[in-house]
């Protein structure tokens, strides 16, 4: 059996680029019977870097409403990372054995702290280990991992390791990577989907802004008239309909269509906006249910930490016998 974690921030909405990317990835890992999934929406993570404490807890509802409404609650344990507090005491411990050398070296510590000059915490430097503890304090053996975040896995490995070799146990398994390569670029073309660049297509958005949205996206920059062939393999609209859009369409009408000329790059998105409105019609119909229950999205978010508590509280009890640390049972 493996165990499986992930965590997604509550920052922003939930755009196409992690719908496809990973939240479908996680809905099928947590299907498998030979599984068991925690998902986690990670806010402590997001207090790394500067937000609105007001719109928070709205950023966290609508969150937990985008991961029930894919249905990731059928078989995994959803949970607010804050409501188990064993996540920041299991990042004190790890920390304690952190080497400062390998958190120094973090691309995305280095990237982000540019971007938020200003206003740099320790929080920010510190985010591996509390991704670390996250994973460890599950004991979870299988991460899926988009390509940004596997040094910080990679770390997560360190940590368990240096954690193990230090108290001489075998207290955390490593986990392992389960990649996620497939990346949605921004509709600007960006490397990315991201809210802070403003190139995001909402997955509970409304049929008509996603059309608008895709009608001025970025397509093949080679593909300037209609009478020049594009190249699929290159193309943000392409990758988004190896997703949604079933074969043979798929190969027959979009993939021959773009290469030959037959279709143009307006064609080519209306057939992705029709495949993205069945895709995410039931999803869009599920989170409005969800949203005129909000009692039941706390429900089940309750529950998830209930669980949550009960199995990191025999971790923490663990990591403590081994590291000698027993407060005033400790007395001789
Ligand atoms: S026809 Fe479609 S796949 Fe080809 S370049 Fe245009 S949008 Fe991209």
């Amino acid at each position: 059996m493996a165990t499986i974690f992930s965590g997604i921030q509550p920052t922003g909405e939930v755009h196409l680029g992690n719908y496809m990317g990973a939240l479908r990835h996680w809905v099928s890992l947590s299907k498998r019977p030979e599984h068991e999934a925690f998902f986690s929406i990670v806010d402590c993570h997001a207090f790394t870097v500067p937000y609105d404490a007001k719109a928070f807890p709205k950023g966290v509802f609508e969150t937990a409403v985008a991961v029930l409404a894919v249905g990731l609650d059928e078989r995994a344990t959803v949970f607010v990372q804050s409501d188990v507090p064993e996540h920041t005491e299991l990042a004190w411990y790890l920390g304690c054995v952190a080497p400062m050398g390998e958190l120094g070296r973090m691309t995305q510590f280095k990237e982000k702290s540019e971007q938020h000059k200003s206003s740099v915490g320790t929080g920010l430097f510190t985010y591996p280990i509390l991704m670390a503890a996250d994973i460890l304090l599950y004991k979870a053996t299988l991460v899926p991992v988009g390509h940004d975040q596997l040094q910080h896995l990679e770390f997560a490995r360190d940590l368990a390791r240096h954690f193990n070799h230090r108290f001489k146990t075998e207290l955390f398994p490593e986990p392992k990577p389960h990649h996620l390569t497939l990346r949605i670029r921004g509709t600007d073309g960006g490397e990315k989907m991201s809210k802070s660049r403003n190139n995001t297509i909402a997955m509970l958005e409304p049929p008509q802004g996603i059309w608008k949205k895709l009608k001025g996206a970025f397509t093949d920059p080679q593909r300037v008239t209609r009478e020049i062939p594009g190249r699929p393999e290159i193309c943000n609209i392409y990758t988004m309909h190896t997703v949604v859009t079933p074969e043979p369409a798929l190969t027959e009408t979009i993939h021959a269509g773009c290469t030959t000329a037959n279709i143009g790059c307006g064609d080519c998105k209306k057939l992705l906006a029709e495949s993205l409105d069945r895709e995410l019609a039931p999803v869009r119909e599920r989170a409005a249910e969800l949203r005129a229950q909000p009692k039941r999205v706390l429900e089940v978010l309750g529950d998830g930490a209930s669980t949550c508590r009960a199995r990191a509280a025999q971790t923490m009890a663990a990591v403590k016998e081994a590291a000698g640390v027993r407060g005033a049972r400790s007395a001789p």
